[in-house]
């Protein structure tokens, strides 16, 4: 592929780390993993108009392309350190490939994250990011830990990413402020790392949201063969959710709707504590809104103590 655009990415995203031996430009990078460290890997992919509506600008979608693969090393307990790119574009517009860059490279650079390398392809807009990073050995933090009498917690807010993309949808107006903080968090999710750090140790449990609460939290349950007992008046909604969407509306968003990228672990009694002073420290804070028993299905109490029922409520695939 042409070079130039290669170049330009290259300079947007330069980062000086010693365990880079060799970055962008040969037919390999030479990477250097810490003596004592695991290496953490893993690749989300990001499709134009299925993961990212269209229209959506070319620095929000190089953020997103990144934001999404630091939320499963947060998710794991890594510490972020190189990425590579693969960038299928249907022009070769160096405006819009500058614009992507920069995106990347606004999230990139507080993790001192070094893109060493990628592939560059003609098609329909899509990118696949490949993100390594480091974890001491045996303290990565799993899907398939959790115990029962865990409680179940939650970073941030949940369902602001769903509301986003309905309001995008909708053309809805973002100079209304709350708007623009929905939207805003559909477009540039702040993956949760120093979190995942500050959990390893403490949490049993964890995944990040990606699919729905729900999904992601049943995902840990049938890891780790147990089962989720939810209070949904306990979800914890942003103030921006709960002014634009009615009570409703809100909570299921906050069940099922995907992309808003917050950690959901799980944690014995004893570290519950600490948990929620280091997350309140970190400003993202950590709110319980259930716990593990055994079992081997996710169920959400009502505000009045009822059970929702899944077959009436549309997420009755997220069950075990
Ligand atoms: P090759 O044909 O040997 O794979 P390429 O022309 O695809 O060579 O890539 C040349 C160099 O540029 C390689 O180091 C590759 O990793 C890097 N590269 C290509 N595309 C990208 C991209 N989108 N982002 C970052 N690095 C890239
Ligand atoms: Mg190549």
């Amino acid at each position: 592929m042409e070079f130039s655009l290669i170049d330009r990415i290259r300079e947007r995203t330069a980062q000086g780390r010693d365990d880079v031996r060799l970055g962008i430009g040969d037919d390999a990078a030479l990477l250097a993993v810490p003596a004592g460290q695991e290496l953490a890997v893993a690749i989300d992919t990001l499709v134009e108009g299925v993961h990212f509506p269209q229209g959506t600008s070319a620095a929000d979608i190089g953020w997103k392309a990144l934001a999404v693969n630091l939320s499963d090393l947060a998710a794991m307990g890594a510490t972020p350190a190189w990425a590579l790119l693969a960038l299928t574009l249907p022009h070769a517009d160096p405006s819009f490939i500058d614009g992507l860059a920069t995106g990347f490279a606004q999230l990139a650079q507080p993790y001192r994250l070094a893109l060493v390398g990628g592939d560059t392809t003609r098609g329909a807009l899509t990118l696949s990011v490949v993100v390594h990073g480091f974890v001491p050995p045996g303290k990565a933090l799993l899907r398939s830990a959790a115990q029962v009498g865990d409680s179940v917690f939650v970073t941030g807010t949940l369902g602001d990413a769903a509301a986003g993309l309905k309001l995008v949808q909708q053309h809805a107006n973002d100079t209304d402020a709350r708007a623009g903080y929905l939207i805003d968090r559909l477009n540039r999710p702040a993956p949760r790392v120093a979190a995942g750090l500050a959990l390893r140790g403490y949490a049993n449990a964890c995944i990040d949201i990606s699919d729905g609460l729900l999904a992601d939290l049943g995902h840990i349950c049938a890891s780790s063969k147990v089962g989720a007992e939810i209070d949904a008046s306990l979800l914890p909604r942003s103030s921006a959710l709960l002014d634009l969407f009615d009570d409703a509306a809100s909570r299921d968003f906050a069940l099922s709707g995907g992309d808003d990228y917050e950690l959901c672990f799980t944690v014995s009694a004893q570290h519950v504590a600490a948990v929620q002073a280091s997350l309140a420290r970190l400003g993202c804070g950590a709110t319980r809104i259930g716990r593990i028993v055994e079992g081997d299905r996710v169920r959400v109490r009502d505000a009045a103590g009822q059970w929702l029922e899944p077959e009436h409520r549309g997420w009755d695939h997220f069950g075990a």
